[in-house]
């Protein structure tokens, strides 16, 4: 079996997700046989840094021996069992940590990011009915913002690429501008951007809010809008009006939580307390899917009835998987025991040193925040021959437009660091016509 064998089964039977797949009759699939830190491996024996941690789901390299004996163990124990009803240990042990982690009361599980936004917006506009205010059901969401595919979730995303065929599917909510900084003029400092922005808030929330239910924001960083990096006055400035108007702030933490930001969770670069967190892709390191939907004391309460049309009645059939959950315990551990967060600083202010080396190349705005980096290459640069070079040199990555951005497992080494820079550099080179 090599890489060609396995490919042409792959297209035979498996619709790849979020391509095109006549596309991979001119850019051949990669099959990967089997991956270690941050490296994968296909099956011809060639290699490639994962730079990307695999969609930002992984967090401390592939096949981590602490995670995967932590599943092993639990699988001994119980594989699965519904939660509606009973319940488990690995299910209250990880819920009891989110908690205490996020200050926030309650824990609702769902599969994947996008469920854990379905899960938000019922809760959050449930809410206001059981409060007697049911016209109080739009969301509010940025441009740019992007929070998942399955139709709620998509509604609020803007993303025009993953919505244009499902228009008429989607429910209108109310769209407002990003504070991403590329996006301010050029004699604005970022700090004047941001008052803008929020000033525009304020007028729609004095306008609507007695329709709007929520607001949903991707805190610090937009990801899959571009990696669109923002500062975090403007969250403060946000809980202060979603105060003000009687509004929900939902903290979408899929990609940013788990210290990809440099903090535990991105709201912490404020220190704000949103009403919802939706957590999930580094969740369980990237071994299994698992979502969460965190929701405030207030809201928990408003549902606490004797009426069962009171209750949340949502569920999906893995809700609170144990072998998922005893992952994400034994993710949170790895986060205590081996003092993550402050060791991702010092890797952190390495890479970006090493990233110097190709500031005068043909690209800008170059950002950084914790363990994210990204730029625009200059039109003059071919990205997708750029993205194959790096490919045929063992580099992983996946632009968005001509936006390169590099999120590499908390594990990478200096001299994986420099590996990365190295392959970048010269695919730049290469590619400038
Ligand atoms: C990936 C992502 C989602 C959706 O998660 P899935 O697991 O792909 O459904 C939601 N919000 C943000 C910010 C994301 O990056």
């Amino acid at each position: 079996m090599n890489n060609q064998s396995i490919s042409i089964k792959s297209l035979k039977h498996v619709w790849h997700p979020c391509s095109q797949m006549k596309h991979f009759e001119t850019n051949p699939l990669i099959p990967i046989k089997k991956a270690k830190g941050v490296w994968l491996y296909d099956f011809d024996g060639k290699r490639y840094l994962d730079a990307i941690s695999s969609w930002w789901v992984n967090l401390f390299g592939h096949n981590h021996p602490k995670i995967k004996a932590a599943i092993k163990k639990q699988m001994n124990q119980l594989e699965h069992t519904m939660i509606a009803g009973l319940t488990h240990e690995p299910v209250i042990n990880l819920s009891a940590k989110l908690n205490k982690l996020t200050k926030l009361g309650h824990c609702f599980y769902g599969s994947d990011g996008a469920n854990a936004i379905e899960i938000a917006i019922k809760m959050s506009t449930h809410y206001w009915s059981l409060k007697r205010q049911p016209k109080k059901n739009k969301i509010v969401y940025l441009k740019n913002s992007y929070h998942g595919e399955t139709l709620g979730a998509l509604s609020v995303t803007s993303v025009p690429l993953f919505q244009r065929n499902y228009q008429q599917l989607l429910r209108s909510h109310i769209q407002v501008d990003s504070p991403d900084w590329r996006f301010k003029k050029h004699d604005q400092s970022e700090e004047e951007y941001v008052s803008e922005k929020l000033n525009e808030l304020k007028r729609v929330f004095e306008k609507k809010s007695q329709m709007i239910s929520a607001i949903i924001i991707e805190p610090m960083v937009q990801c899959a809008g571009g990696m669109g990096m923002y500062s975090p006055n403007y969250l403060t400035g946000l809980r202060k009006l979603c105060n003000n108007y009687d509004i929900h702030l939902i903290a979408d933490e899929v990609a940013v939580g788990f210290g990809r930001t440099g903090k535990m969770f991105a709201i912490e670069h404020a220190n704000i307390k949103p009403d919802f967190i939706c957590l999930s892709k580094g969740i369980t390191g990237g071994f299994l899917p698992l979502s969460v939907t965190l929701a405030s004391n207030d809201i928990f309460n408003a549902f606490y009835d004797d009426d069962i049309s009171h209750g949340f009645l949502h569920s999906h059939s893995y809700t609170g998987n144990p072998l998922a959950c005893s992952a994400a315990i034994a993710t949170l551990s790895i986060f205590k025991d081996e003092k993550i967060i402050s060791q991702n600083k010092i890797k952190s202010k390495k890479l970006t040193v090493l990233l110097d080396e190709i500031k005068h190349l043909p690209l800008h705005n170059f950002r950084h925040l914790g363990m994210i980096w990204a730029f625009e290459l200059d039109k003059c640069v071919h990205i997708e021959n750029f993205t194959k070079n790096c490919l045929h040199h063992g580099l992983f990555i996946r632009p968005l437009g001509q936006t390169v951005y590099l999120m590499p497992p908390y594990c990478i080494s200096d001299n994986e660091m420099q590996f990365m820079v190295k392959i970048i550099k010269k695919a730049i080179e290469n590619e400038i016509h």
